[in-house]
This record gives structure tokens, C-alpha cells and sequence, in this order.
């Protein structure tokens, strides 16, 4: 397998090209939006400079890289030769099942088809299309040139001949990979979003602060960030989705998201990329605790 289309050219898109170019695989990286192509490629040269500074590559393997990776603006072009496509567009139900049912259209027939989501059923995907057992969940996480995981969804119909290819491909990029089932959450949300629920939730209560939360989570359970601040790393908005997901799946109660998480939602608070969430990142990246307010 030497090619690889990936469609979705943002946060997660871009950082799995990087990985698959720098292995030396051919990428034809899609995406409806030439500016998010062009941001998405500034963002892939930008980390390889950060990588040679560090002495990780040599300035020719940042070249090779880059000469790796090729830009398209519609799937059809994009997807000529591919044995894998891995779909990293924005998470929209109705999105991804055109998107897939386009690929299966016009991909070969032995072409494998990926999903990066987060949070929408990989056998739902796989229906869309006539050929669900070689359509999978490829889980990787942010940021991915650096996070070793990925979860490796099995859809209902997904054969053990498609995992084991899609198994050995990530630890041929150097990543561990394991594999999971196909219920809401998967396994890294269903443990990591209770828990951010749940630093909410204690929040919401009045239990502690926000930095004193965060603060027994790192120090006390050797986590390298506190709940709160990854959940404004995540984005607020990509947390209440992803638990509204595993609510409505299993309907338990103890998936119901904290009526804060959702106020701060609709107030347009989502964490670091809207400038406010638990922190204030209106100064710099490296964020101040918001004033009391939430108490
Ligand atoms: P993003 O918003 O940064 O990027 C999405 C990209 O998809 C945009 O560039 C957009 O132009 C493009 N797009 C939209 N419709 C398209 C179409 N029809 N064809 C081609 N491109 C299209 O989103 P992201 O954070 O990179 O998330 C992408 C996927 O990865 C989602 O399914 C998300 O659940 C999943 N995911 C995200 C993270 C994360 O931390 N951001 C982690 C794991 C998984």
C-alpha cells in the first residue's frame, strides 16, 4: 500500500498527511476548500521546521515530505490510485454519508475506506455503502504526528481481513494500534468525556475551582493536562456532541452533559479557538483562569 488519499485538509486532515508523507507514502490530500488546503499545507511545513529545529529530521526529509503530499479539490481527482482513503471532514452525520457514498462510487473495488470520527457510528457509515466490510474506523488523535494511538473501529460488517491491513498500516507509521468495537463513544471518548463531564460538573457545584481541579488531576493522577483545559483544547462544543452521542446511544443518565458545559456552549464560550472556555486565551495560548463567574 503506497498510496493514501485523505479527505479534510484541517486540524485532523493535515496532521495525517504529515504522518503518511514523512513514511513515504504518496498522500492526495482533498478538501473542498482551497484556503483550508493551502492553511492545511502552511500547517504540515510549519511542524516539519519544528521538527528540524529539534534535530527529530534533516531539512531533506522535510523536503521529501512535502514532495510526498498533493492537493486536490474534488474527490473523483483525489482518489485516482488510492488503496486507502481515510475521511477526516468536518463531523456531520449527513456530511459523511454523501462523502462515502461518493467514494464507494468512484474508488476501486478494493480500495479500503476510513473514518476518522470522533463520535458517528462506523456501521452507519459502512451502510451507506456496498462494500461495509472494508469500511473501518481509523481513531487517530490530536495532534497526530506526535500521539502515538489510534483506535481502530470494527463496524458491524467489517471484516478481519480489513482490520489486520488497517492494523499493520499504523504500526508501519509508528503508531500502536488497537482495536475496538463499534459502540458510541468507542473507548477513548467513553472514558475521557465522563470525566471531563465530570470536572464540570464539580465546577458547577462549587466543589473547587477551576485551576484547583485541574491541579489534582495533573499532580494527584499524573495527567499532563487538567480535564477543563483539555476540554478547551478539544473545544467545548466537540465535548457536548460527542456526550449528547453516547446520551442518546445508551440512554443513561450518567452520560447527560452539565447543564454548565451546555450554557457555555450556547454562550459561544468553546475553549481555546473561540478565544474563552474554562480559560481565557485572549492574551496568549498559555491560558488565565476566567474570573469566578461559572460559580
Ligand atoms: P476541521 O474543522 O479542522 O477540518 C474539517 C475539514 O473538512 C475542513 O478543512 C473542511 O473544509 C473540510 N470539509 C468539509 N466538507 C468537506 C467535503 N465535502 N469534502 C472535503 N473536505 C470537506 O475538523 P477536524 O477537527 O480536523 O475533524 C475532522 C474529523 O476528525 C471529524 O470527524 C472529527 O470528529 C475527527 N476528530 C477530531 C479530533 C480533534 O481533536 N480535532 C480528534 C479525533 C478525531
Amino acid at each position: 500500500m503506497k498510496n493514501v488519499a485523505i479527505i479534510g485538509a484541517g486540524t485532523m486532515g493535515n496532521g495525517i498527511a504529515h504522518t503518511f508523507a514523512q513514511k513515504d507514502f504518496k498522500v492526495q490530500l482533498i478538501d473542498i476548500s482551497q484556503d483550508s488546503l493551502d492553511r492545511g499545507m502552511a500547517t504540515i511545513a510549519k511542524n516539519l521546521d519544528r521538527m528540524v529545529a529539534k534535530e527529530r529530521i534533516s531539512e531533506a526529509d522535510k523536503t521529501s515530505t512535502l514532495a510526498n503530499i498533493s492537493t486536490f479539490t474534488t474527490i473523483t481527482e483525489g482518489v485516482a490510485n488510492a488503496s486507502l482513503v481515510i475521511e477526516a471532514a468536518t463531523e456531520n452525520l449527513d456530511l459523511k454519508l454523501k462523502i462515502f457514498k461518493e467514494l464507494d462510487a468512484v474508488c476501486s473495488a478494493n480500495t479500503i475506506l476510513a473514518t476518522n470520527t470522533s463520535s458517528i457510528s462506523i456501521t452507519e457509515i459502512a451502510a451507506a455503502t456496498s462494500r461495509p466490510e472494508m469500511v473501518i474506523g481509523m481513531h487517530f488523535m490530536n495532534p497526530v504526528p506526535i500521539m502515538k494511538l489510534v483506535e481502530i473501529i470494527k463496524g458491524y460488517s467489517t471484516s478481519d481481513a480489513t482490520y489486520k491491513t488497517v492494523a499493520e498500516l499504523s504500526t508501519a507509521l509508528g503508531k500502536v494500534p488497537v482495536e475496538v468495537n463499534d459502540y458510541p463513544g468507542f473507548v477513548a471518548n467513553r472514558i475521557l468525556m465522563p470525566m471531563i463531564n465530570e470536572a464540570v460538573e464539580t465546577l458547577y457545584n462549587g466543589v473547587a475551582g477551576v485551576k484547583e481541579i485541574d491541579t489534582v488531576m495533573m499532580l494527584g493522577m499524573a495527567h499532563p493536562m487538567g480535564p477543563l483545559a483539555l476540554a478547551d483544547f478539544i473545544g467545548l462544543d466537540v465535548c457536548l456532541s460527542i456526550l449528547h452521542v453516547m446520551y442518546d446511544g445508551f440512554k443513561n443518565p450518567k452520560y447527560a452533559p452539565c447543564p454548565l458545559l451546555v450554557n457555555m456552549v450556547m454562550a459561544g464560550k468553546l475553549g481555546s479557538k473561540s478565544g474563552e472556555g474554562f480559560y481565557d486565551y485572549s492574551q496568549n495560548r498559555k491560558a488565565e483562569v476566567v474570573s469566578g463567574q461559572f460559580l
